[in-house]
């Protein structure tokens, strides 16, 4: 199989799929033709099943097939899953024409200075490079193949498969998101239980020299915490009557990014601190008048924490934030007027922060139709393509308007997108059953091949299998709606149906170093030879 896979990858990746181009369109039709002529889906057509994404300009799509054993009666059945997206080429630079097609890339590789590593690794001939060869059109090929070799034997099948291959993984998510429809159809349709997802998206050295192989039993979650800041802008010949919300911005992200205080932890395993994803002033052009308001947001993981506990962590931040900031002001005043001999008067603290549910609740109290305005904001927003992480500071204008503040403030808000965190808990007795299944599993495949396997809580990065399963508690969930401006206009999640599904979901991944990098490459002989076994293996003992 090791040079159908391969083959196929090689096709995959020459499909160049970036995200939010055509090309997602296009390799979900490259999937959908690939599955339609595998005899078993010529037999059953009905059972490769299109979901093309709603209201969506490119037409993309999540490519489903259900491959029904036929052993016996045995609804339980298994999700392969996988994301058919990738990132960009910008990052290949001279080698952008060649990124998608791994032949020529290779050659092309071989006359250049390549960091020593990647030279050994190109040399070895045990790697696949390409855009999309690791992260991973080879998985989904992986997936593939095994789907066409196990459907010529249906008749040995004791339960059920079911493919589900879905662009936009690497923003918004939104294929799998729309895909939890099609899951819950398809189980009510044919009687399935899903017992297991399996994600094959890339798995990579933890460290230099790193020769273990990972398998994830769940996935950290995020959330893209944003702060508006609205100060009082000045001349600068009067600097110091201003409130400046630039000096707070700085000081949220040097007070939040990197900072393992916001290092959440489950099962010993400790996520990465948040980090800034965008910090800017809202002035429009150049002016001698400091900025009236600021915006700064972060990426931030998360093991276990509820939305409550981070919203309060984040701010007592804020409020330290500003604090510090009338400090600092404070002492440079004083520090000015002894320099000018002037008389230094204290600059009074005028700054607050509010949580967006606060603010709500300030500007509901004064408007009876501020929901209504919300709605029109957003809509005539999404229409005009604003940005979805911007679009709620004008909501925050207006209610600000609405509840009457004007002075000095700080508003703390959610933003797309926002990803679930699940893993399996070894407290939880069904959990605990697949755990040691896993681990029973991964021996036998450690004993037949010289790998060896960790087994950890989450993967390292974001992923689709977030939002099969959600640990998050109902009132978690609650309040993130609460301090999410229009959520469901702008990120409308199934969380009744994700909760109701409640799929298990685990990565096995393939192997290969630099994903996001051009120097991605796939390695072949755990990917193409170890990894199948692994999922066959699976396959028995859990169908
Ligand atoms: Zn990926």
């Amino acid at each position: 199989m090791r040079e159908e896979m391969l083959e196929l990858t090689r096709k995959m990746v020459a499909v160049p799929s970036i995200n939010t181009t055509s090309g997602e369109k296009d390799i979900g039709i490259f999937i959908e033709n690939y599955l339609r002529e595998i005899p078993y889906f010529k037999q059953h057509p009905e059972l490769v099943v299109i979901q093309t994404l709603k209201d969506d300009w490119l037409q993309r799509r999540n490519v489903f097939a259900l491959l029904r054993g036929e052993k016996d009666e045995n609804s339980n059945t298994i999700i392969f899953h996988g994301h058919t997206d990738t990132v960009g080429v910008e990052d290949y630079g001279q080698f952008q024409e060649v990124a998608f097609d791994t032949a020529a890339l290779e050659k092309e590789l071989a006359k250049v200075e390549l960091p020593k590593e990647v030279r050994e690794d190109l040399e070895s001939g045990d790697y696949l490079f390409g855009r999309g060869a690791c992260d991973m059109k080879s998985g989904d090929a992986v997936f593939m193949v095994l789907i066409k070799h196990i459907a010529d034997h249906v008749k040995e099948l004791s339960g059920n498969i079911l493919l589900s291959l879905n662009p936009v993984e690497e923003n918004l998510h939104t294929g799998i998101i729309e895909g939890i429809e099609t899951f819950e159809v398809l189980k009510n349709k044919y009687g399935l239980n899903y017992i297991l997802a399996i994600n094959n998206d890339y798995t990579c050295p933890m460290y230099p020299g790193d020769t273990n192989q990972y398998l994830y039993t769940g996935v950290g979650g995020k959330l893209l915490p944003c702060f508006y800041i609205q100060g009082r802008e000045t001349h600068v010949g009067q600097c110091f009557e201003g409130y400046d919300p630039t000096a707070v911005a700085a000081r949220l992200t040097s007070e939040i990014s990197f900072h393992t205080e916001f290092c959440d932890s489950y099962g010993g395993e400790y996520s990465l601190p948040p980090v800034a994803l965008k910090l800017k002033d809202l002035k429009g052009w150049y002016n001698v008048q400091t900025a009236k308001e600021a915006l700064v947001y972060f990426n931030y993981f998360v093991h276990n924490a509820s939305t409550n506990e981070i919203l309060s962590k984040l701010k007592k931040t804020a409020e330290k934030a500003v604090s510090d900031t009338m400090k600092d002001l404070n002492q440079n005043y004083k520090d000015f007027c002894e320099l000018s001999g002037k008389e230094y008067v204290t600059i009074p603290n005028a700054w607050s922060v509010l949580t967006y549910e606060k603010l709500y609740q300030l500007a509901s109290a004064n408007c009876k139709e501020l929901d209504e305005l919300l709605a029109t904001i957003t809509e005539e927003g999404l229409q005009k393509n604003e940005d979805k992480r911007e679009l709620p500071i004008r909501m925050i204008r207006m209610m600000l308007e609405k509840a009457g503040i004007y002075h000095p403030v700080v508003v703390l808000y959610f933003a797309a997108p926002y990803c679930p965190h699940n893993t399996l808990k070894s407290e939880e007795v069904q959990d605990k059953r697949i755990m040691d299944k896993l681990r029973q599993i991964t021996d036998e495949v450690e004993k037949e091949t010289k790998v060896h396997y960790e087994i950890c809580q989450f993967f390292p990065s974001l992923s689709d299998s977030s939002y099969l399963c959600i640990d998050d508690p109902q009132e978690s969930t609650e309040s993130l709606k609460r301090n999410f401006p229009q959520m469901e206009q702008l990120y409308p999640l199934p969380f009744e149906k994700m909760r109701a599904l409640g799929i298990k979901s685990v990565n096995f991944g393939v192997h290969g170093k630099d994903a996001h990098k051009w120097t991605e490459r796939l390695y072949m002989p755990y990917s193409f030879e170890v990894l199948p076994k692994l999922i066959i293996k699976t396959l028995q003992k859990f169908l």
